[in-house]
C-alpha cells in the first residue's frame, strides 16, 4: 500500500466487484440516525421508531355508520315499502353531540354519520329507507341488531398496535398515528443530504455559456433525486477542480449533513480527478470499480469526526443518477433504519435489440409501457437529449453482450 492512500490500495482499484457486493458494502457502513420525538405534523417522509398504538379502543363510543333513526330492531319487525311502520321521533343526534339520549320503546331517535348511539337503540335504520320524517317516521325495512352500528372497539383494542416501528410515515400513517390521538411521534428524521459538484468546466443554469463550459446539471438533479427520496437537500454551488480547494468545501458542509454526495472528479486515473485525489489522503474513503454501465468508478466512505457517509459519484449525469438510484437511495433508508427505497422491479419485453458490454451489467434507459420496454437512442453516459423521456432502467445482466428484441428483461422502475 502506497503511503498516504489508505484503503484506497491498488488492489482494490483494480478488481471490480459486482453491484450487490458493493450494495451490501454500503449498507454494512451505515448507522441510522438517533430517533427524535416529532410533532406529527412534521413527521412526513421520517421512518417511525417506535410502535404506535391506540390509546383507546377505536371507535372509544358506539356510534352510527349512517344518517338515519336509531331504533330497536324487533320494533321493525315486517316493515316494507307496503307495510310500513310508524315511529315517532323523539330526538336528533347530530355528530360530536355530547349529551346522553335514551330511546323508549316504539319510538326513533333522528341520528348523523359518527353520532354516539342513544342507550336503548340496538340498529340504524338508513334514511333511504325511511319517508324521512321529523316528528315520526316511516320505517320501510326491517333491520337486525347490530345493522348500521360500529361498536367500541371494532376497530381496534385499546393497546392494539396499529403502526410498527420501521413504517415510513406516509399520509396514511400520519392518519393512523392522529386517529390514535398522537400530537408526537418518535421518528428517525429525513436525513439531511449535502449535494456538490465538482469541475471547472461548470457553469451555473441561468448564466452565459462560454466555448470549453457546460451547465451543471448534476446538483440540481441530484438534489432532486434526494428530496423524492424523502430526504432532505442542500444542494451546494459547483466547486472548481483544485486539490486544495475541495476538502475544505466538503468540509464546510458537515455541520449540516448526514449525507454528501460530491459527482466529478474520479475518473480513474486521471490527474484532474481531484476528488479522488483529496479523498484519497483521508484513508477513510475507498474508490471501486463495479462491474456496471454506466458508472462503474464508485467512491464510498465517511469523513468528518462524526463519520459522515459520503458518496463520490461519477460526473456523467446518466453516470450520476443510476449510481444515485443503485447505491445512494438505499443508503438514504438504511440513515432511517428503513429497508425501502429500493426501485421496483419488473419483467417486460424488449421492442428493440439491447447492447452491453462484456463482463459489466448495463442499465440502459427505456420507456416502460404495459408489459413493453424500448430502450431510448443514445445510451451514452453524457446523453441526455432523450433523457428527459425514460421512465424505466432496463437491465443487461454481466454475461450477455446483446440482447435480440422481443427477450424479456429485467426492468426497473424509476422514481
Ligand atoms: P468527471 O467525472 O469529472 O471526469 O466528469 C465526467 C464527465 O461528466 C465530463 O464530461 C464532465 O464534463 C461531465 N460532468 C461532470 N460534472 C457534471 C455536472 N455537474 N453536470 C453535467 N455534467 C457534468
Ligand atoms: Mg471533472
Amino acid at each position: 500500500m502506497t503511503a498516504g492512500h489508505g484503503p484506497a490500495s491498488p488492489a482494490a482499484a483494480d478488481s471490480r466487484i459486482t453491484v450487490e457486493e458493493y450494495q451490501s458494502a454500503i449498507l454494512a457502513a451505515i448507522a441510522p440516525l438517533p430517533p427524535a420525538s416529532t410533532e406529527l405534523a412534521e413527521a412526513q417522509g421520517s421512518v417511525l421508531a417506535e410502535d404506535v398504538t391506540a390509546a383507546v379502543s377505536l371507535p372509544s363510543f358506539d356510534n352510527s355508520s349512517m344518517d338515519g333513526y336509531a331504533v330497536r330492531a324487533k320494533d321493525t319487525t315486517n316493515s316494507s315499502e307496503r307495510t310500513p311502520t310508524t315511529l315517532q321521533v323523539t330526538a336528533e343526534i347530530a355528530a360530536g353531540d355530547t349529551a346522553s339520549y335514551e330511546l323508549v320503546p316504539g319510538a326513533a331517535i333522528k341520528i348523523m354519520t359518527g353520532a354516539r348511539m342513544p342507550a336503548g337503540a340496538d340498529a340504524v335504520v338508513p334514511v333511504e329507507s325511511t319517508d324521512g320524517g321529523t316528528a315520526q317516521v316511516e320505517i320501510r325495512r326491517d333491520v337486525a341488531p347490530g345493522d348500521a352500528v360500529r361498536y367500541a372497539g371494532g376497530d381496534a383494542a385499546e393497546g392494539e398496535t396499529l403502526l410498527t416501528a420501521g413504517v415510513r410515515m406516509r399520509p396514511l400513517q400520519i392518519a393512523v398515528a392522529a386517529s390514535a390521538g398522537r400530537k408526537v411521534v418518535k421518528v428517525r428524521p429525513r436525513p439531511r443530504v449535502v449535494v456538490l459538484s465538482t469541475g471547472n468546466e461548470l457553469t451555473e443554469p441561468g448564466t452565459p455559456l462560454v466555448p470549453g463550459r457546460i451547465w451543471d446539471s448534476n446538483s440540481y438533479m441530484l438534489a432532486a433525486a434526494v428530496r423524492e427520496a424523502g430526504a432532505l437537500a442542500f444542494r451546494r454551488s459547483v466547486v472548481p477542480d483544485d486539490p486544495a480547494g475541495v476538502l475544505p468545501a466538503l468540509e464546510e458542509q458537515l455541520a449540516r449533513a448526514d449525507l454528501l454526495i460530491t459527482t466529478g472528479g474520479v475518473s480513474m486515473g486521471g490527474e484532474h480527478a481531484v476528488v479522488k485525489a483529496a479523498l484519497s489522503e483521508l484513508g477513510t474513503v475507498t474508490f471501486r470499480k463495479v462491474a456496471m454501465q454506466p458508472g462503474m468508478p464508485q467512491g464510498f466512505g465517511t469523513i468528518g469526526e462524526k463519520r459522515v457517509p459520503i458518496f463520490t459519484l461519477p460526473g456523467n449525469p446518466v453516470s450520476a443518477y443510476v449510481s444515485f438510484l443503485l447505491f445512494v437511495r438505499p443508503a438514504i433508508a438504511a440513515l432511517q433504519g428503513a429497508g425501502d427505497l429500493r426501485l421496483p422491479a419488473v419483467r417486460a419485453t424488449l421492442t428493440a435489440a439491447a447492447r452491453s458490454p462484456a463482463g459489466r451489467r448495463s442499465y440502459l434507459r427505456g420507456v416502460l409501457s404495459g408489459d413493453e420496454v424500448t430502450p431510448l437512442s443514445g445510451q451514452g453516459s453524457h446523453q441526455i437529449a432523450t433523457l428527459g423521456r425514460a421512465n424505466a432502467l432496463i437491465i443487461v445482466p454481466e454475461q450477455e453482450t446483446q440482447l435480440p428484441e422481443g427477450d424479456t428483461v429485467d426492468v426497473l422502475v424509476l422514481p
